[in-house]
């Protein structure tokens, strides 16, 4: 019997078992990607992270996952409530550069950093750009439905048609009603929002398409619901997304897709929360924004960051400081040196009991802190190294902390050590293997491993 899969659905408020929407071993995931105006912070990195944890939590469960995301290069506007510049048109202007320009430069930078921070590439990596047809119809399906209207700057979604419009953020749309103090403009009411914006008369934008309401660009909701359903289908397993698209994006998401199929576009929503820098909200429109290639700049391993994120559960916001990085970093390098020192065995394996807690752990709502407490607990333990070498190795998978894959770093050996490990290689140039092999037991002896390496040797401190 499987143990069961929690997850909490903001939709629900609730906890609620994970089965597929589905039947099968298929999951469908979508995230909500990077706006590519700028770098992403380490902020917007929390999330990735937590939706890489999320897949990788799914996967330990046996699932193959299908991880759509999309990279908005463009009608993402300054101002949620569809007024000011478009996030591209105003980052071009800031870089002097064409919004096609930045969006190649930044989107190759996430998927550096993806790589540096060992998050998985998402299954389908997908460009609003090249989804502008799929949008289109989107609109023109809801348009025939009833549930837009035009005004002198674009075409908008009347979210008075729906009762239950905003519940995912639980809004009080009475209340924004009755206190508008937002300039509202020609929209009928202040939580409808644009599908479709017109270019400027008499201004040409950098990225704008013919459409049959006149000549413009999407709005920024409607490109994550178009592309939802072209990869996932009208209804989906887990959506999910920073904490501040809850209210807005989220919330017209789900308006957009019951008014085109008549679903909530997902089955799970799910949050990533806040990464604050003193106490304040890390946001790029705030100007300082930490990047990761700051912390690899400031001699930090991108991992300890990640190893950082494991410490605190992904519904809880999670305060910056160096202080928590440097924690994080050491807690990391003891973790691998533990690892490293542990003998391996080809034949041993995991112990199950170990592996039922783990997943117990992380089946309770992605619970990482407790399940890297039992990663300590694991190592401190009085199980046989091997076995805890490959338990450890197991938990990794989830983690993606590269526990494997690291290799202490080469310490200078003292010359009486260099003298024999020289001695060993002139021996193997000889052909003398019976000297080479006596010469690294000696080796071994006085606490150092040699390896052979093309076109020489290393030494490394055994473990
Ligand atoms: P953006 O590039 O602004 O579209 O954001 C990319 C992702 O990062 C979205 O899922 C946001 O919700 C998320 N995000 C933005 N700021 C933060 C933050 N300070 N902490 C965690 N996630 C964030
Ligand atoms: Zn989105």
């Amino acid at each position: 019997m499987p143990m069961p899969l929690t997850l909490y659905d903001n939709y629900a408020r609730a906890l609620r078992r994970f089965e597929p929407v589905k039947t099968g071993d298929r999951v469908g995931m979508y995230a909500c990607g990077p706006t590519v105006y700028d770098y992403q912070h380490i902020g917007n990195y929390r999330t990735f992270l937590f939706e890489d944890t999320l897949r990788r939590v799914l996967e330990w469960n046996g699932y193959r996952v299908t991880h759509v995301m999309n990279v908005t290069d463009v009608g993402h506007l300054v101002s949620d409530a569809d007024t000011g510049e478009d996030k591209m048109e105003k980052g071009a202007r800031r870089t002097g550069k064409s919004a096609w320009e930045i969006a190649e430069l930044y989107t190759d930078a996430f998927l550096e950093d993806l790589k540096l921070l060992n998050i998985e590439a998402p299954t389908i990596l997908c460009r609003a750009t090249d989804h502008i047809a799929d949008q289109i119809a989107f609109i023109t399906d809801i348009e025939k439905n009833g549930y837009t209207y035009r005004t002198s700057d674009g075409i908008y979604f009347d979210t008075s048609k729906q009762a239950d419009y905003g519940h995912l953020a639980r809004l009080d749309i009475e209340g924004l009603e009755a206190g508008k103090r937002v300039e509202v403009g020609e929209k009928r009411h202040p939580t409808d929002f644009a599908l479709w914006k017109f270019s400027p008369a008499g201004e040409k934008r950098q990225m704008e398409w013919d459409s049959p309401w006149g000549r413009g660009f999407p709005g920024w909701h409607i490109e994550c619901s178009a592309m939802a359903q072209r990869y996932l289908g009208d209804f989906f397993d887990i959506h999910c997304g920073g904490e501040d698209h809850i209210p807005v994006h989220h919330t017209n998401e789900i308006a957009q897709t019951e008014a085109r199929v008549g679903t909530r576009l997902a089955n799970f929503w799910m949050h990533g929360y806040f990464l604050l820098a003193n106490d304040a909200k890390m946001a790029k429109s705030a100007g300082e924004f930490l990047r990761v290639g700051a912390l690899v700049e400031r001699g930090y391993d991108p991992l300890a960051y990640r190893y950082l994120c494991l410490t605190g559960h992904y519904r809880t916001q999670l305060n910056f400081t160096w202080d928590a990085l440097d924690a994080a970093a050491t807690g990391l390098a003891r973790m691998r040196a533990g690892f490293h020192a542990l003998a391996a065995a080809d034949d041993a394996s995991a112990d199950e009991g170990l592996i039922g807690r783990f997943t117990a752990e992380v089946n309770d709502d992605l619970n990482a802190p407790r399940a890297l407490a039992l990663a300590w607990e694991t190592l401190r333990g009085d199980a046989p190294d091997a076995v805890k070498r490959a338990t450890l190795a197991r938990f990794d998978e989830v983690f993606g902390l590269g526990l494997s894959a690291w290799r202490p770093r080469e310490e200078e050996a003292p010359a009486a050590i260099e003298a024999l490990a020289r001695a060993r290689a002139d021996a193997r140039v000889a052909k003398n293997w019976a000297e080479a092999d006596r010469l690294r037991a000696q080796l071994r002896d006085a606490g150092w491993e040699i390896e052979d390496r093309a076109g020489g040797y290393a030494l490394r401190r055994r473990g």
